[in-house]
């Protein structure tokens, strides 16, 4: 099986090439031209297997360049007790009859985005091992909090690496900045950026197209690549925690294999429910896909009209890796629906491009109006849901995970579908002590990391031991840069 880019799929890669290239230089994504079918009996098989077994048991059938023998090692070296801490990695947790919560923040910065970028340093480095590549890799990413802190401790001191992230000096948590100033790791470095995420982003970008900046990095061993979820390493590794979801409730016996689920995720670039989409394609009986959104709505009114529209207000949230208006993950769902419309799609995002919105065809909407359903929270109703879930559940939740939840409440009122939900939990709580505490009605807020032993106290529930230990760390990254100046500081790191 070889990979495509979605926007023309007349040249053919290997899966080590897709996963080292990023993405493609027509600047579309790669995906792989067919989707693998699950065995009949794979599901019943895989209910045996522990969560590290499943992932080797389903990335074998995307990465045939790589023997089953590495995939199973690297997905015990990612997923290990030494990096999450619960044996069952991704924890299926009920929340009522129809209602379960699969809790994706038990590694190592406590957020989804180490599901998958604790494998991707494994299928990069190998994958550029496999196409002979010689220099070290810089992999430079701008982020606006999870994914920073997630990428450096997947490369922190992995060989032939080197990793620099740069974050908008007043536009992450207290906490997400602890986590990245303090990281350790001897191939890191962190910068802040005066400005806000679309600076540090559009920074970012201006490095990666400079040709003189490559040509010089070149000479001293380097070359520049990219982790954000555009690269098909990252939306892999997700699609494995679906697959295992559905696993997990036929072992409860809450589903007989075969019985439908729905699934509902709190969405920003379109990387995590895509990987949803891709279990449903698989073979997962997955009915609906439930894409819930804050107050960027953008996909809400996408999945409702087949208009992608992002000339629009951009709100900064209490969810804010959701405060997105380009979902770049979409144009992989366009080339699936449209079958391989290479054309059609790379029209549509030139149209992004130049105008800031595209409508797809009648046919492609109803393909997506089909399986997605779309809904959006608002602030006040985000807060309210964190809440009601700790009064009602017990169940402490974060501000990403409460969009979920909310958009869900608001589609079972509206459809009365009850079909059992699995709803993705992106992020643990106490990466948002803030937000999650005024919205328990907290107004008297410590700061720093006195946050985490307040909403420890008002709630009972214990902080995961990365966060607990950020008070002890000694902060090693405290500069920060102007916009224009970011360059250099690429330089000074790769001397
Ligand atoms: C990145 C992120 C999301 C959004 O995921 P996408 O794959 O971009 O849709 C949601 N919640 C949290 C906590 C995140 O870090």
């Amino acid at each position: 099986m070889y990979y495509v880019s979605t926007r023309d799929k007349s040249l053919h890669y290997s899966p080590a090439q897709a996963i080292a290239q990023g993405l493609s230089r027509d600047g579309g994504l790669f995906l792989p031209i067919t989707t693998p079918k699950l065995p009949a009996d794979a599901l019943e098989k895989m209910v045996q297997m522990t969560y590290q077994q499943r992932a080797q048991y389903i990335m074998s059938m995307y990465l045939e360049d790589f023997t089953a023998e590495e995939l199973g090692q690297y997905a015990e070296k990612a997923y290990g007790s030494d990096k999450f801490d619960v044996t069952e990695v991704a924890p299926l947790r009920k929340v009522d009859e129809d209602t379960y919560c699969l809790e994706l923040w038990h590694g190592p910065t406590c957020a989804f985005k180490d599901m998958a970028l604790q494998m991707l340093p494994h299928l990069l480095t190998a994958s550029l091992k496999k196409n002979q590549e010689e220099k070290t890799v810089c992999i430079l990413v701008a982020t606006s909090g999870d994914t920073g802190k997630a990428a450096l401790e997947g490369f922190r001191d992995v060989e032939k690496t080197k990793i620099l992230v740069f974050y908008p000096k007043d536009g992450v948590s207290e906490i997400q900045q602890l986590q990245m100033s303090t990281q350790e790791g001897n191939n890191v470095g962190v910068s802040a950026v005066v400005g806000n995420f679309d600076d540090a982003q559009t920074g970012v970008k201006t490095l990666f197209s400079d040709p003189e900046l490559r040509e010089a990095l070149a000479q001293r061993g380097f070359f520049l690549s990219s982790a954000n979820s555009i690269n098909w390493g990252r939306v892999l590794p997700q699609v494995v925690y679906y697959i295992s979801a559905y696993c997990d409730l036929m072992a409860q016996n809450a589903v007989q294999a075969g019985d439908p689920i729905n699934v509902c995720v709190p969405t920003g670039n379109f990387g995590n429910i895509l990987a949803a989409f891709y279990a449903k394609e698989m073979g997962v009986p997955i009915q609906r896909l439930i894409c819930a959104s804050n107050s960027n709505n953008v996909l809400t009114d996408f999945i409702a009209t087949g208009r992608y529209d992002r000339n629009r207000s951009f709100y900064t949230t209490v969810s804010p890796s959701m405060d997105i208006l380009i979902s770049s993950n979409l144009e992989r769902l366009l080339f699936l629906l449209s079958e391989g419309n290479d054309q059609l799609v790379a029209d549509y995002m030139n149209q992004l491009n130049e105008t800031g919105s595209y409508l797809v065809s009648d046919s492609i909407r109803e393909k997506v109006q089909k399986v997605f359903t779309g809904g959006y929270a608002s602030e006040t109703d985000t807060a309210a849901t964190i809440a009601t879930m700790q009064e009602k559940h017990n169940y402490l939740i974060d501000t990403h995970t409460a969009v979920a939840f909310q958009v869900l409440d608001q589609y079972r009122k509206k459809t009365g579908d009850l079909t059992k939900t699995v709803v993705a939990s992106t992020a643990s709580p106490f990466k948002f002590c803030d937000a999650v505490l005024g919205a328990l009605n907290i107004s008297e807020k410590a700061s720093g990391t006195a946050l985490l032993d307040q909403l420890e106290q008002v709630t009972g529930v214990k902080a995961p031991q990365p966060l607990a230990t950020l008070k002890d760390k000694t902060v090693r990254f405290d500069a920060w840069t102007e916009k224009e100046q970011m360059q250099s500081v690429v330089t000074d790191f790769l001397k």
